[in-house]
């Protein structure tokens, strides 16, 4: 349970078919990217180049009803999003997609991960008295695209040209008047692949979109790779020169879903395979090996089939709760108490190993022990599927300082005593690429070594622009 959030979610939909209800196809692909963002949600229609959209705060059902889903029309292509920050409360302006008027007609962006020259690219375009609405790195791409369309002959050519000026992690999907595109960092840090729903292609952040929707994986769209869909099929743009590649290991860890497969390495198998160095390199005697929900749970079993010690639930999380209820003044006590809860029987008078998929601040990791004690654990070794968070990601919207990392303050041992755990212990960072061994890319693990794949020099999302810190 982990104390980091993603980010965000983006789904591009090209329709071939008309029988196909496009708003309806995008509106329940969105699901399975749900847990990539509970904050806000999006749908934009392109109607023979009228682009009509709705989104609001919320998750799926709250933030698109069915009446104003109902005015979007049945254009052939459309954009979803769904949006997580880690400010809590995000202005209307930041959701996404975000649809503008240009030059050439209308244009709708998503976007998922952090520039991490947003400062500069913003102070550039204020400069070119650029006005901007809201505080987020997809307007500041859509004004380079609309720049960089006055004096190029194609959108493809503008979003290249704009994408140059790009650095950081970033997944993006947009649609013109008649194109839908998709594009990838150089380093491959943010997923994004495409398939076929129908007749239809589809871009998304994770191929579960494909398997939850009836449809076909096609590929990863390739790092610094852009992939153009319109009436005439599929093009793909490679850079000549992409350089190193860094796909985010935390991926695997955390933020996409276990039935994901990212570059080649099915999450599951990634999540299970940590559980099972993590037996190796951790071994306590114990009666029964749990997960915390969601992410710990596939880790836990894979603790659990290499020290052979019974895997049983320990910790139930409350699924439906929504933005409303973390937006209530109670304390964090109470509320992380009501979104996870100890399962009494199967932990009641057992030594008990608790796997976590990873730690940030801490405070959730001392909640669990809290909890599976109160239920009557008489013991509690608690082993996390990733190494020690140590230096916060400048490569997605929830950035953390680094000083509320319990991990860069507080050895092993001091976290193990702040938690009142029995025992910590961690996979080793030597693991990480043990757990990906079937993607032929490099790695991100900046956040558990502290080795940025590009060199950061802007550390703080949290600027003159921004009322809160935001995606
Ligand atoms: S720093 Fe960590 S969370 Fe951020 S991109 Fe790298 S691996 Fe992913």
């Amino acid at each position: 349970m982990s104390e980091l959030h993603d980010e965000c979610g983006v789904i591009g939909i090209f329709k071939n078919d008309d029988n196909v209800d496009i708003v309806e196809e995008t509106y329940l692909s969105l699901y399975a990217l749900q847990h990539r963002g509970q904050i806000g949600a999006g749908i934009a229609v392109n109607n023979n180049g009228r682009i009509i959209f709705y989104k609001d705060h919320g998750m799926i059902p709250e933030a698109l009803p069915e009446k104003e889903l109902s005015r979007l029309g049945n254009g052939n292509i459309a954009l979803g999003h769904v949006k997580y920050s880690a400010g809590g409360q995000v202005d209307h302006e930041n959701l996404a997609p975000l649809v503008m008027r240009y030059i050439k007609g209308q244009l709708a962006i998503c976007f998922n991960g952090a520039l991490s020259n947003y400062h500069e690219l913003r102070e550039d375009l204020n400069q070119g008295a650029a006005i901007f609405q809201s505080n987020g790195d997809t307007e500041v791409i859509a004004y380079l695209i609309a720049r960089a369309r006055i004096n190029t002959s194609s959108i493809e050519e503008a979003v290249q040209q704009a994408i140059e000026r790009l650095k950081g992690a970033y997944a993006i999907a947009m649609m013109s008047p008649s194109k839908l595109i998709g594009v990838r960092d150089p380093m491959g840090i943010r997923p994004l692949c495409y398939g076929r729903i129908g007749g239809s292609y589809v871009i998304a952040s994770e191929s579960c979109v494909f398997d939850s929707m009836g449809g076909e994986f096609i590929r990863d769209i390739e790092p610094g790779e852009m992939l153009v869909i319109d009436s005439e099929g599929v093009h793909s743009y490679k850079r000549k020169e992409t350089g190193k590649t860094a796909v985010c290991m935390f991926e695997y860890v955390f933020f996409s879903r276990p039935d994901s497969v990212v570059d080649g390495v099915s999450v599951n198998k990634a999540r299970q395979r940590a559980g099972r160095l993590l037996a190796q390199q951790h071994p306590v005697e114990a009666d029964v090996v749990c997960g915390v929900p969601d992410c710990g749970i596939e880790s836990a079993i894979g603790y659990a089939m290499e020290s052979g010690i019974p895997y049983a639930t320990g910790l139930i999380k409350n699924k439906y709760i929504g933005r409303a209820f973390n937006n209530r003044k109670k304390n964090s006590e109470y509320l992380m108490r009501i979104k996870l809860n100890a399962l009494k029987n199967n932990v009641d008078g057992k030594r008990v190993i608790v796997i976590d998929d990873s730690i940030l601040k801490g405070k959730t990791s001392k909640h669990i022990v809290e909890l599976l004690r109160q239920a009557g654990a008489k013991e509690v070794h608690m082993r996390i599927a990733s190494p020690p968070f140590i230096s916060p990601c400048y490569f997605n919207s929830d950035t953390t300082q680094k000083e509320n990392l319990i991990a860069a303050r507080m050895s092993i041992p001091e976290m193990c005593s702040y938690m009142g755990a029995d025992s910590l212990g961690f996979l080793s960072a030597e693991s990480l690429k043990e757990i990906a061994k079937d993607c032929h890319l490099g790695f991100c693990d900046a956040c558990f070594t502290g080795n940025y794949p590009i060199e950061i020099t802007d550390t703080s999302r949290d600027d003159k622009y921004s009322k809160k810190i935001e995606s």
